[in-house]
């Protein structure tokens, strides 16, 4: 039997990588993870961690001003964005050592530097050698900028979050997550929005009415949407500002260019294709129901697979890799309603099927919607709803899709996800006893089903 130095040897210490690691560790499995960054990946370091806290700094600006409504007086407030980055940095790099003494605490060694594999089963790191029986690759993605004159002026949300000033005109492109928290967040730190998507309305995938619903409140608060409209070229002006021509054969003018136009996988350039390990056409690496490549004990788990892309999946999927590989468990990942939130103004929190993708699934179904003004803004004067969805398989009476937008939507439908995994029927959410006052009761209490769409428009 072939000898080896490591049981496992994980490329990229992420949310997924780092959460396999350590429970292969804790397994008493002989661990390195390599990493050429930063310890904890996107999520800690460029992406879900930072994000959320420039979201809370961007709600302030709201805050202070509802505040008027309940007897406060508010003085003067300014933003001072280089000491949010200063405090967001400290943050990030405490979480940096948070990952490193969880992962040498659960044993594992942890080598920094660019991991490319020399064979299936040796990874070179530097003037390294280490041999693994097995191999584990998640090395995450990366922003994608499409190709026009100019692409080259742009940022991503990988500088976003290290600008050292805020510009006063920001022109937002894309129509995912990335692209609606940012556009969110700069307009209520004060910058002057353009948000640009290509299609008739940003967040496909999400049930209709939450994007229509979102839309409208961010044009509300200000942000200048315009769908169905991408960037043709763009040059900077002498005084450093930029003119971007758009396909609709409108000039706009602005200091700044993001795009957030998805990401792509880091699969390319560390030894992968010397090794036949296959990819799909977008270059994520294929695995089977286990996460076995193509290539025997090579694994490949996170947003380098084209799995979906958030990162508790990863930190699940690096889980129960680990424990099947290395401990009692033999375990499979469920896909099936994974919840998610969106950090917009407001935000959003979904699980389950949306409206469009349940009727294309059942015969019958039935959608239970609430849109309200919450109790904070009968004071606050704030014109802001909130929206509540339910959608129901009218034969079993399952819920099999739950919606909000509105204030602390990702909280509330973290707990109805729970519900929704098991199995709960609309009885019993009718059954459930609400929690007064608050937004989320709203989600037991609706109790008639919208008229048909064939039946409203006979009316
Ligand atoms: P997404 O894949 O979510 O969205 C990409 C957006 O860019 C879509 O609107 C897409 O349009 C548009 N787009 C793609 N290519 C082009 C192009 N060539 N020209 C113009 N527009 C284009 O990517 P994000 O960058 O927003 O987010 C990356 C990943 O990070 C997501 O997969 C998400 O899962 C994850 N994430 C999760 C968050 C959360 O859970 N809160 C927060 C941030 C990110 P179209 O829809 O028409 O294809």
């Amino acid at each position: 039997m072939a000898s080896y130095d490591l049981d496992l040897f994980v490329i990229g210490a992420g949310s997924g990588g780092t959460r396999a690691a350590r429970i292969a560790a804790s397994h008493g499995a002989r661990v390195a993870v390599a990493e050429e960054r930063y310890l904890g990946g996107t999520c800690v370091n460029v992406g879900c961690v930072p994000k959320k806290l420039f979201v809370y700094a961007a709600h302030f600006a709201e805050d202070f001003e509802d505040a008027a409504g309940f007897g406060w007086q508010v003085g003067d407030r300014r933003h001072d964005w280089p000491r949010l980055i200063a405090a967001k940095n400290a943050e990030i790099e405490r979480l940096n050592g948070v990952y490193r003494r969880l992962l040498v605490g659960a044993g594992a060694t942890v080598i920094e530097g660019r991991a490319h594999l020399e064979d299936a089963h040796t990874v070179v790191v530097g003037d390294e050698r280490y041999t693994a029986e097995r191999i584990l690759v998640a090395t995450g993605g990366w922003p994608t900028v499409p190709e026009f004159p100019g692409n080259d002026l742009v940022i991503t949300s990988n500088e976003a979050f290290f600008l050292e000033e805020l510009p006063k005109r920001i022109v937002v492109a894309g129509g995912g997550y990335v692209s609606v928290e940012f556009a969110g967040i700069f307009n209520a730190l004060g910058v002057e929005v353009i948000q640009l998507y290509r299609g008739p309305l940003f967040l496909r995938g999400f049930d209709d009415d939450l994007r229509e619903a979102l839309a409208e409140e961010m044009i509300k608060k200000g942000v200048d949407i315009r769908f169905n409209v991408v960037i043709d070229c763009m040059e900077r002006n002498a005084d450093g500002s930029f003119v971007v021509d758009l396909s609709d054969r409108s000039t706009i003018e602005t200091d700044l260019v993001m795009f957030a136009t998805g990401r792509h996988p880091n699969s390319r350039g560390f030894g992968l294709e010397a090794l036949g390990v296959a990819l799909d056409d977008n270059g994520f690496i294929e695995v089977d129901a286990d996460w076995r490549t193509s290539v025997p004990h090579i694994y490949a788990i996170g947003d380098c697979t084209n799995t979906i892309k958030l990162t508790p999946v990863a930190i699940k999927e690096g889980h129960i890799l680990a424990d099947t590989l290395f401990g009692p468990a033999d375990r499979r990942m469920d896909y099936d309603a994974v919840p998610s939130a969106v950090f917009s103004q407001p935000s959003i929190g979904t699980v389950g099927l949306t409206e469009a993708q349940a009727r294309e699934r059942y015969p019958e179904i039935d959608i239970y919607k609430s849109s309200f003004r919450p109790m904070k803004h009968t004071l606050s004067g704030r014109d802001e709803r909130t929206l509540m969805k339910l959608v129901v398989d009218r034969k079993t009476d399952r819920v099999v899709g739950a919606h909000m937008l509105g204030p602390e939507a990702g909280e509330i439908i973290q707990g109805i996800a729970v519900a929704i995994k098991a199995g709960a029927s609309k009885a019993d959410f009718d059954a459930t006893v609400g929690i007064h006052p608050t937004s989320a009761e709203e989600f037991v209490t609706m109790r008639s089903a919208e008229p048909e769409p064939a039946q409203e428009a006979a009316e």
